[in-house]
């Protein structure tokens, strides 16, 4: 047996992959499976969008492009970062990568030296600890609960700043929780990352998923202090319903963003030329799809929520953004099944997939063990059959 790396330490195989594939093996047996565990809107990429690959390909846009990408695809970013979010920054300034998760990735690797802490409030996206210790970092893990809306306070965040902290991760809204911050709340916790001299790194690719009327906030729009002091990650992939092309982007200071392409250049070179046409003409090209995606994921929402809340034992916030309820089944936990005892949330995600035919994703690889994740990123029909299902198999519990 080959040895593997030590930096693999404890790594593994993201559970919202595993989960999803299997709920993929029973379909292909035959069995009606309800998805709640995507991770990934449920509608087709824009036509215009398409059209606009299409055109990339005839073209001939089909080599190497500059490292951090095009200048056409920055302008874009640049433009809609004007547009959206009062910001204001040059070519220099961002950086276009294989995704969102790939944007990430190069930030913590540019930013972090053994032993540096990561502050990241808990329920995380599960993906955030397992790149700080892939960077050398260690996460700092600030619990949250439904009395805040998930939300990390200032008094909590000042709380767990150290000597050796470097950044804090912020996501709103969040994946899993769905959890949107005010601009007073980012006002707030910015305030203390400038005091302590802590990055701010903002994860805001569900930005344009929000409920009820709620407009995102980009925490570098607080102040041109907050913003120096910040790195502004984005995406095509949840807005567009373009998560297959791989195109997200960064923005900030440009000493970051210039390490952050140094390692981009020794490692993937570019991100897909004919996927940053398609994003140029997704940002930059008619918006209404969204609107109508948004209006869709809101009808979800509602129905979702109001079916987990009308099940004995189990409760869950009404979340403003994403597409992700995050219930809370604290009160069905140690329910016998055949004997067997529901420990967590992996028995009651395994339960749930065996017996009813639904697939939900596990709370604890979130940073939570009494909580399921459902997504709402499937038909109205799906969400009211699945919470059907859901509602008899855990009333038949105990
Ligand atoms: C989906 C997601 C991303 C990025 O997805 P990409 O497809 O890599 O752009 C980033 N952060 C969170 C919290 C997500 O859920």
């Amino acid at each position: 047996m080959i040895k593997l790396s030590g930096r693999l330490n404890g790594l593994e195989e993201s559970v919202t992959l595993a989960i999803t594939a299997k709920s993929r093996a029973l379909k292909a047996e035959g069995r009606d499976i309800i998805g709640f565990g995507a991770g990934e809107p449920d509608f087709d990429t824009p036509e215009n969008i398409k059209e606009a690959a299409i055109r990339a390909i005839k073209e001939g846009h089909t080599k190497y492009t500059a490292v951090s990408g095009i200048n056409e695809l920055k302008d874009a970013i640049i433009e809609k970062f004007q547009r959206d979010n009062k910001l204001k920054y040059s070519r220099d300034e961002v950086i276009v990568s294989c995704g969102g998760k790939h944007s990430i990735y190069n930030l913590l690797q540019a930013v972090l030296d053994p032993g540096d802490e990561v502050i990241i409030p808990a329920p995380y996206w599960v993906s955030y600890p397992a790149m700080i210790i892939l960077a050398g970092g260690e996460p700092r893990v600030v619990h949250t609960t439904e009395a805040s809306g998930f939300k990390m306070s200032r008094e909590a965040f000042v709380g767990h700043i150290t000597a050796r902290t470097k950044a804090v991760i912020i996501n709103s809204p969040s994946n899993p929780t769905g959890a949107a911050y005010t601009e007073t709340e980012l006002k707030g916790l910015a305030e203390e990352a400038l005091k302590k001299g802590v990055l701010i790194i903002s994860d805001e690719i569900y930005e344009k998923l929000a409920y009820d009327g709620f407009r995102s906030t980009s925490i570098a729009s607080v102040s041109e202090e907050v913003k120096q002091r910040s790195v502004i990650l984005n995406g095509v992939s949840k807005t567009y319903s373009m998560t297959g092309w791989r195109i997200g982007y960064a923005a900030g200071p440009k000493s970051i963003v210039k390490a952050m392409t140094n390692i981009q250049s020794q490692s993937t070179s570019n991100p897909a030329s004919i996927s940053q046409w398609a994003a140029v003409e997704a940002i930059s090209g008619p918006q209404d799809m969204v609107a109508t995606m948004v209006k869709e994921f809101e009808k979800r929402r509602n129905a979702m929520v109001e079916g987990l809340n009308a099940i004995k034992g189990v409760q869950c916030l009404r979340p403003q953004g994403a597409f992700y309820v995050f219930a809370n089944i604290s009160g069905v936990l140690g329910g016998l099944v055949k004997g067997h005892p529901i420990k967590g949330s992996v028995d009651m995600a395994n339960y749930l997939l065996d017996t009813a035919g639904v697939a939900v994703v596990p709370g604890e690889p979130f940073g939570d063990d009494r909580f399921i994740r459902l997504s709402y990123a499937t038909s109205l029909k799906n969400v009211t059959e699945g919470l059907r299902r859901i509602k008899a198999a855990i009333e038949g519990l105990r």
